[in-house]
């Protein structure tokens, strides 16, 4: 059984979430605690970890700015008050990454992006090449686009879904508590500490209260709902304060922290998603070099299509036939039908001149794929092959 830092040790994949309560000191950005988060993170990047930052701050430091009260905002002010204070977090995320010589990426999402499948697979693709190139992406909420019924609101369930996008392995949300008590430990000393949840139940529902902090929006519901979308996508999360500043080094020292275990591992839980869990749109016919690529663990490239049947838009689920009419699997096509009909059989370079711009090179990315009689998705893909 994984301690939370063995966990955190055995991830490939991490992300970590910070709490607006770390990142403000009297209301303005502790950038002390910026810096020796940083080199946290900088030393994890060093052990060949692929790492994103899942930041809040920005409403809580748009509010100083603004002179507004964080506890009594209409939507319009927490909008206009995450538009001025992203740009201080992210100054702020820039400077003490760049301090560790690690390059920070600002993306800012909403839900839709983590759950309409089109965006879902632009979002994934720009934050696996970031990675791919050791940036770290630093995410946060697009507050001031995103509508009241639409937006998450708190960020520990844009991190469960930003970590399922990517399969990470481990989510760790830092905030102002150490992990899951059964009663509130604020309010009662005899609260028990719970080291580990391995399936969220009523019980372990009851335990969490209302939320926390004045800073945030979080508070023991939200990091729950978070834990649910982790396990159930297979990614493990590890609750932990963050208080401290090189928060990760003090739980490498013997810290407590919760650990709610996943249910799957990320690849098997992906591919089980694609293969059972959506409907296919329509096919694409594949010649015997394409099957025999895809065996290797290779991606689906137009050239090796025969034909395309049915109607989908990009990132819908297709089903991948041979030419005896059977399926040998299923993924999430990059283009259209009626793009894809007109890249049958082109190689690259015609596909470029074909659709009169540079997209992208495979028509079902090995990531976003799974063979009938393969119980994974390949390896997790760095290459675009
Ligand atoms: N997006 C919000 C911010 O940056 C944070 C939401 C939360 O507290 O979880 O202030």
């Amino acid at each position: 059984m994984s301690t939370p830092i063995e966990t955190i040790n055995q991830a490939a994949r991490l992300v970590v979430k910070i709490g607006s309560s770390l990142l403000l000191q009297n209301d303005t950005l502790n950038r002390d605690w910026l810096a020796a988060m940083a080199q946290d993170l900088a030393k994890l990047s060093k052990d060949g970890k692929k790492l994103i930052v899942v930041s809040s701050g920005a409403v809580s430091l748009g509010c100083a700015a603004l002179g507004l009260k964080r506890n009594q905002l209409t939507l319009e002010e927490s909008q206009a008050a995450a538009a001025t204070g992203q740009i201080e977090l992210a100054q702020g995320w820039q400077a003490a990454l760049a301090e560790q010589g690690l390059a920070a990426a600002q993306i800012l999402l909403t839900a839709e992006d983590t759950e309409q499948r089109r965006r879902y697979l632009n979002a994934r693709q720009t934050l696996t090449t970031l990675m791919a190139h050791g940036a770290v992406p630093v995410i946060n909420e697009n507050d001031t686009v995103a509508t009241q019924e639409l937006r998450y609101g708190d960020n520990d369930r844009l991190a469960a879904r930003v970590a399922a996008m990517v399969s990470a392995d481990c989510l760790v949300l830092l905030s102002d508590i150490d992990g899951l008590y059964d009663a509130d430990p604020t309010q009662n000393e005899n609260a028990n500490f719970i080291d580990k949840v391995p399936h969220i139940d009523a019980k372990i529902e009851a335990m969490a209260g209302g939320t926390g902090s004045s800073h945030g929006s979080g508070g023991m519901v939200t990091k729950l709902q978070a834990a649910q979308i982790a396990q159930r996508a297979g990614c493990h999360m590890v609750l932990a304060s963050g208080r401290a500043m090189t928060p990760l080094s003090v739980l490498a020292e013997g810290a407590r922290a919760t650990l709610f275990e996943a249910h799957d591992n990320p690849h098997s839980a992906r591919a089980a998603w694609i293969a059972g869990g959506l409907q296919p749109s329509g096919s694409l016919h594949l010649d015997a070099g394409a099957i025999s690529a895809l065996y290797a663990g290779k991606s689906l490239l137009p050239v090796g299509l025969t034909s395309v049947a049915g109607h989908f838009e990009r990132g819908d689920c297709v089903a991948l036939m041979a030419a005896d009419g059977k399926e040998i699997g299923r993924g999430l096509s990059a283009y259209a039908s009626t793009e894809a009909q007109r890249m049958i059989g082109l190689s690259s370079d015609a596909m470029e001149n074909e659709l009169g711009y540079r997209g992208r090179a495979e028509m079902v990315h090995r990531d976003d794929m799974v063979l009938h009689g393969k119980s994974e998705l390949s390896k997790k893909g760095e290459s675009n092959e």
